[in-house]
C-alpha cells in the first residue's frame, strides 16, 4: 500500500532555473522521534500511515512519495551584510504542495536529506540538536500565535553527521505557506533576470498576495505587504522576547512567516542588546535591532524589485522609497498596540508609549525577566496583592513600585474591571517560553543518552503557552545562574 500525498505541485511548473531537481538521499536506519498528528491531519495525511514504518521511509527520504517532484529551491542573500549571489538549498528537498484544510497551500520540505547542487562544502545534512531545536521553537511560536513554519515531524536517520563531533543524524520535515525568500528575489536581480523576477513576483502574488493582483499596480502593492508583513512579525517577535538571531535575507520568508530555526532564542532578563548567536559577533541581529535589520533587508527586497517597480530608474527609486517609508509607522502601530495589550490597556493614550517605554527601562535597569514580569504583571491588574510577585522579579523592587503606581492611575481611566483586564492580559502574557537551559537540556538527553522524553513533555507545555500548569510551573522559571544559556549555535 503506498502512502497517498495529495501534492498540487506550483513551484516545479516554474522554469528550470528557479531550481535543482534531486532526489533525497537514502539513509540506512530511519526511525521516527515524533510525528506532530494534528499538523498531518490539517493538511489532509493520515498520521496512522506516516507513523508506520513506510511513513517513516518517506519522512527520512527513503523513499519520494508518488506525486512528489522534489527540488532544492535556489536563492541568495546577504549573510550578515555580505551579498552571496547563490546559496539555495544545500540541505534540504521541497517535495511538494498541499492545500491544506483552510485552503491554504503548503511546502512540504524536508531539511537534512542529502547533499544539493546548492550544498557548496557542507555535507546536506542536519544533527539531532538543531532538529529538535527547530521542531520544538517552530511548534512553540505557532502555539504563542504567531506566523511560523511548522514542524510534521522529526526522524533520526541512523548515521552519523561529523560537525566538531560526531552526532546522531536527523531530518526535519517542515510545512510553510512556502520557502520563497527575500534572497529569492535577490537570487534574479543579481541575474538582472527581470523576466524571472517577473515570473516569481507573479507567482508569489498568486500563492501569497492576491488582492495585489487587482491594484492599479500590483509590483508595488506587493512590496507595500510584504513590508506590513514584516512589520507586524517583527512587532509580535518582540513581544514574546524572541530573538531570531541569523535574519539574512535568505532568512526572511516572503509570506511573513518565521522561517529558519538556527541559533535563535528568547530572552529572559529584558536587555534589548540581547544577542546569543555565537556567530553574531558584531550584534547585528541583537533583539532590540530586529525592526531596523528587518527594513535593512526590506530594502534588499526593493532593490530587487526596482526593474518591476517602474520602466524609468529615477521612479522606480522614488516607490521603493515610498514603500519602505510606511515600515515605520506600520512597526511602531502593532508594537505599541500590542505592548498596550500586554499592559492591559483597552483605550489608547497618547502617554501610554512612554508608560511602557519607562517600564521597560526600569525592567533594563533592574534585569527583570521578561516574560515573567508581563505574566505576573497580569495578576497585579487584578489587584495590588499581586505585585508582590513581581517586585520580587527587579533587583531594586522599589523602582517598579513608582512605575506601578503610575500604572494603576491609567488603568483607573479604563473601561474594563481588573478580573476582565486579567484575563485579558493572561491571553497575550505567556507563562512558558522555550527557555534556553531547558531547550539544552532537552538536546543533551536525546543526543546524548537517547532519551526523547524531555523534548515530549516540554513539546507538550508549550503547546499551551497562556495556561497555568501548576504541575510545570517549573518550566516558567528562569536559569539559575549556574543553569545560564549565554550562547546558541547554528543549527547546520
Ligand atoms: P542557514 O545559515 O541555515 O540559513 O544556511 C545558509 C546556507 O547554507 C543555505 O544555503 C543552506 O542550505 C546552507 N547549509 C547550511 N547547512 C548546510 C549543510 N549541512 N549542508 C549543505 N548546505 C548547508
Ligand atoms: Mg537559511
Amino acid at each position: 500500500m503506498t502512502i497517498h500525498f495529495p501534492f498540487d505541485n506550483t513551484y516545479a511548473r516554474l522554469p528550470d532555473r528557479f531550481y535543482a531537481r534531486i532526489e533525497p538521499e537514502a539513509v540506512t536506519a530511519p526511525r521516527l522521534i515524533r510525528l506532530n498528528r494534528d499538523l498531518a491531519l490539517h493538511l489532509g495525511l493520515d498520521p496512522d500511515h506516516l507513523s508506520s514504518p513506510e511513513g517513516v521511509e518517506l519522512l527520512s527520504g527513503n523513499r519520494v512519495p508518488d506525486a512528489a517532484e522534489p527540488i532544492a529551491m535556489a536563492y541568495a542573500g546577504h549573510q550578515f551584510g555580505q551579498f552571496v549571489p547563490q546559496l539555495g538549498d544545500g540541505r534540504a528537498i521541497l517535495l511538494g504542495e498541499v492545500v491544506d484544510q483552510n485552503g491554504i497551500r503548503r511546502d512540504i520540505q524536508l531539511k537534512g536529506s542529502g547533499p544539493t547542487p546548492f550544498s557548496r562544502r557542507g555535507d546536506g545534512r542536519a544533527a539531532l540538536g538543531p532538529v529538535l531545536r527547530e521542531y520544538l521553537l517552530s511548534e512553540a511560536m505557532a502555539a504563542l500565535g504567531l506566523p511560523t513554519t511548522r514542524a510534521l515531524a522529526a526522524v533520526l536517520t541512523g548515521e552519523t553527521v561529523v560537525r566538531e563531533t560526531p552526532l546522531p543524524g536527523a531530518v526535519l520535515t517542515r510545512v510553510a505557506s512556502s520557502h520563497i525568500r527575500v534572497g529569492t528575489f535577490q537570487f534574479f536581480a543579481a541575474r538582472q533576470d527581470t523576466e524571472g523576477l517577473r515570473l516569481l513576483a507573479d507567482y508569489v502574488i498568486g500563492r501569497h498576495y492576491p488582492q495585489a493582483a487587482g491594484s492599479d499596480h500590483p509590483y508595488r502593492a506587493f512590496l507595500d505587504q510584504v513590508i506590513a508583513a514584516q512589520a507586524d512579525l517583527i512587532a509580535r517577535w518582540l513581544h514574546i522576547g524572541f530573538i531570531h538571531g541569523v535574519m539574512n535575507t535568505d532568512n526572511m520568508s516572503i509570506a511573513g512567516e518565521t522561517i529558519d530555526y538556527g541559533p535563535c532564542a528568547f530572552m529572559e532578563a529584558y536587555d534589548p542588546a540581547t544577542v546569543f548567536s555565537s556567530i553574531d559577533r558584531q550584534g547585528r541581529y541583537a533583539y532590540g535591532n530586529q525592526p531596523r535589520i528587518g527594513l535593512w533587508n526590506l530594502t534588499r527586497l526593493a532593490e530587487a524589485l526596482l526593474p518591476l517597480l517602474s520602466e524609468d530608474q529615477e521612479n522606480a527609486v522614488a516607490e521603493a522609497n515610498e514603500a519602505l517609508e510606511a515600515f515605520s509607522g506600520q512597526f511602531e502601530a502593532v508594537y505599541y498596540a500590542g505592548l498596550r495589550r500586554k499592559l492591559g490597556l483597552l483605550t489608547e493614550r497618547e502617554e501610554d508609549p512612554t508608560l511602557a517605554g519607562d517600564l521597560l527601562k526600569v525592567m533594563a535597569d533592574n534585569q527583570a525577566d521578561f516574560t515573567l514580569t508581563f505574566r505576573r504583571l497580569s495578576d497585579a491588574a487584578a489587584g495590588s496583592e499581586a505585585d508582590e510577585a513581581v517586585r520580587n522579579l527587579f533587583i531594586n523592587p522599589l523602582a517598579y513600585d513608582a512605575w506601578a503606581t503610575r500604572w494603576r492611575q491609567r488603568l483607573s481611566l479604563e473601561p474594563q474591571d481588573g478580573v476582565k483586564r486579567q484575563a485579558a492580559m493572561r491571553a497575550v502574557n505567556p507563562a512558558f517560553i522555550p527557555r534556553n537551559h531547558r531547550v539544552e537540556a532537552m538536546i543533551q538527553a536525546a543526543v546524548e543518552q537517547g532519551n526523547f522524553a524531555p523534548f515530549e513533555e516540554l513539546l507538550m507545555v508549550l503547546s499551551r503557552p497562556y495556561d497555568d500548569q501548576p504541575a510545570f510551573a517549573h518550566y516558567s522559571e528562569p536559569p539559575e545562574p549556574h543553569q545560564r544559556v549565554y550562547r546558541t549555535f547554528c543549527g547546520t
